[in-house]
């Protein structure tokens, strides 16, 4: 199995076309060391050439266009992508999902929750309008086969994994469903039993989920947030990172402090918000990432398990 980056900033990508914080501002002028990211997606390879997404941000036609091995192939009516998996509802998980309109169909795994959701906001029906959508409802805890087009299981397994923070997205106004709102995946390829973690956005990692994460190779984990007031010190509202259900990463409680435990996978953020220092190649983060055992995702970074 192969887990591609297309992606690795949080929604508004890296530089955000409107903010003028100091890692987009440097992202622009180059006066500091800042790689510029699109919006979190995953690619997963079966290890045969045919792959699925993970979540579907709203640069994703432009990832697509870069990414060599997910373009047909000469003969092949259409591109080796076999369908979907998203975390959550969203829109800068599901934005992207448009862009894949011209596809005759559409194999799309998520739980009920994120298809009402989806519905509520009109992009299911949108999306419905242009091509036919085969939603498939996955449930926390309970395996699936991703599926290959013609309807045969590929060997990758997903395994939905319960991250919800209770919070819905803000077009929701208060008002939807309350279970698998927000889940992550394992995925695991079932010739190997490696398995890799895709949880971008995650608001609290329980006992019960960090033990599940010592047993894969990779996690990609939410990166969203260096610090719990960090909005608050770019001067970009009030809002914390735990209200906006993305566990910081820095801090007492931060998730570096519990996945550095982890020996047998290899930590990776993704999902980096842009007023995340971490973003800044030449600051410290970066050295206490690293002195942690952690890395950071990159756009085009490849894992193979
Ligand atoms: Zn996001
Ligand atoms: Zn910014």
């Amino acid at each position: 199995m192969l887990v591609r980056i297309l992606g690795s900033a949080a929604g508004g990508g890296v530089p955000q076309w409107n903010c003028g914080c100091p890692v987009c501002a440097a992202a622009r002028s180059g006066s500091r060391p800042v790689t510029p990211r699109r919006s979190s997606t995953i690619a997963v390879c079966d290890g045969d050439g045919q792959w699925f997404l993970g979540n579907a941000g709203p640069d994703l036609d432009a990832a697509l266009r870069e990414c060599t091995p997910l373009w047909p192939r000469p003969g092949d009516a259409t591109a080796p992508i076999h369908g979907v998996f998203l975390t959550d509802a969203e829109l800068d998980h599901t934005v992207g999902l448009l862009s894949l309109r011209q596809a005759s169909e559409l194999h799309i795994y998520g739980t009920a929750a994120v298809r009402t959701l989806l519905s509520q906001c009109g992009l299911l029906p949108t999306l419905e309008s242009y091509t036919v959508v085969h939603w498939h409802e996955v449930r926390p805890r309970k395996r699936f086969a991703l599926q290959y087009r013609d309807g045969t299981a590929s060997p990758l397994w997903g395994e939905p994994l319960e991250a919800s923070s209770g919070r819905l997205p803000r077009y929701a106004r208060g008002s939807g469903p309350s279970t698998g709102v927000v889940i992550g995946y394992r995925i695991t390829d079932q010739r190997t039993a490696r398995a890799a973690v895709f949880l971008p956005s995650v608001a609290a990692l329980d006992a019960g989920v960090v033990e599940e994460l010592a047993k894969t190779q990779l996690v990609l984990v939410d990166g969203s947030f260096w610090a719990d007031d960090e909005m608050h010190q770019q001067q970009r509202g009030t809002a914390t990172a735990r209200s906006m259900g993305h566990l910081p990463i820095n801090g007492a409680d931060g998730s570096l402090r519990l996945l550095r435990r982890l020996t047998n996978p290899h930590i990776v953020y993704t999902h980096i918000n842009n007023t995340n220092p971490m973003l800044f190649e030449d600051g410290p983060q970066r050295a206490c990432l690293a002195s942690a055992g952690a890395s950071i995702a990159h756009d085009g970074a490849e894992y193979e398990l």
